[in-house]
């Protein structure tokens, strides 16, 4: 479905980007697994290739775009075009009322979860117009469309995401570019294994179908958005929470 496609997966070392590395490779795309944690990702690219799939990892930070535009040039030198694109990496930060909240670590969250998406749209979208298209999906959350106390930078970073999204879509639509966004609610992975057991429980009580979600839950969402099944599909938010935000 996806072969002759190449895909770079910001945060692809670990959680939700693991998985979206594991599926779209399976979908028979080429894939980048850029992350700052470098063997996590070689870890998931190196378990893909013994499977017989294309993928590699590669170091980058999201918050400096140097060295993103440095993955893209590298991942478009040494595979002939970028197609696709999904920004996964992120942190949760602190939790703290926004009165009580730490400028330093409000600035850290924006940097990543929000300047880091916009950095990597600034470096995919040109290679991805010198592809004749291409798709860029970007990791929101249900964040993006309700408040949270006590995690102000983390819900305003989403809400921008999402205000990113529906931006670039309507810039680059003309040019075979689809830009949309998917925003999980509460899934397994290392960002919510350090949550304690009654966060977690307050949460999953909040959802309808009652229990949290997988990364491969949303890894199934990401390759159907990515493909040319979604080719209508641009500019728009998809839900991945179990009902969550149905109330
Ligand atoms: P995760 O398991 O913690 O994975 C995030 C990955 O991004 C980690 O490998 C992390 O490396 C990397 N990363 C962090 N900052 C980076 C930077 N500056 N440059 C490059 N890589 C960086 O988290 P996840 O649960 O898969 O989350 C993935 C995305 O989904 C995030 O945007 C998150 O906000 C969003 N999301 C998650 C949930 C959830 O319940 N898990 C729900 C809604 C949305 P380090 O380990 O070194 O930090």
């Amino acid at each position: 479905m996806l072969n002759g496609k190449v895909a770079l997966i910001t945060g692809g070392g670990s959680g939700i980007g693991a998985a979206c590395g594991r599926r779209l490779a399976r979908d028979g795309a080429i894939v980048v697994l850029v992350d700052r944690d470098l063997e996590a990702a070689r870890e998931v690219a190196d378990s893909l290739v013994a499977e017989g799939f294309g993928a590699e990892a590669r170091w980058a930070d999201v918050c400096e775009e140097q060295t993103l535009a440095d993955a893209v040039t590298t991942t478009c030198q040494e595979h002939g075009a970028l197609h696709i694109a999904v920004t996964c990496a992120g942190i949760t930060g602190p939790f703290a009322p926004t009165a009580d909240y730490p400028s330093d670590a409000f600035d850290a969250v924006l940097a990543v979860n929000l300047t880091g998406v916009f950095y990597t749209m600034r470096q995919v979208i040109p290679a991805m117009r010198s592809a004749g298209g291409g798709v860029v999906v970007n990791i929101a959350s249900v964040a993006g469309h309700v408040a949270f106390r006590k995690h102000g930078a983390y819900v305003a970073a989403k809400h921008g995401v999402i205000g990113l999204t529906r931006t670039a879509a309507r810039e680059y639509a003309i040019e075979g570019i689809r830009v949309v966004s998917v925003s999980p609610g509460v899934i397994e992975s290392p960002m919510t294994a350090v949550l304690s057991d009654d966060a977690i429980r307050r949460t999953v009580d909040s959802v309808p179908m009652a229990r949290a979600g997988l990364p491969e839950e949303v890894a199934d969402l990401v390759a159907f958005l990515v493909s040319d099944r979604a080719r209508y599909v641009t500019g728009s938010d998809h839900l991945v929470d179990g009902g969550q935000l149905t109330q």
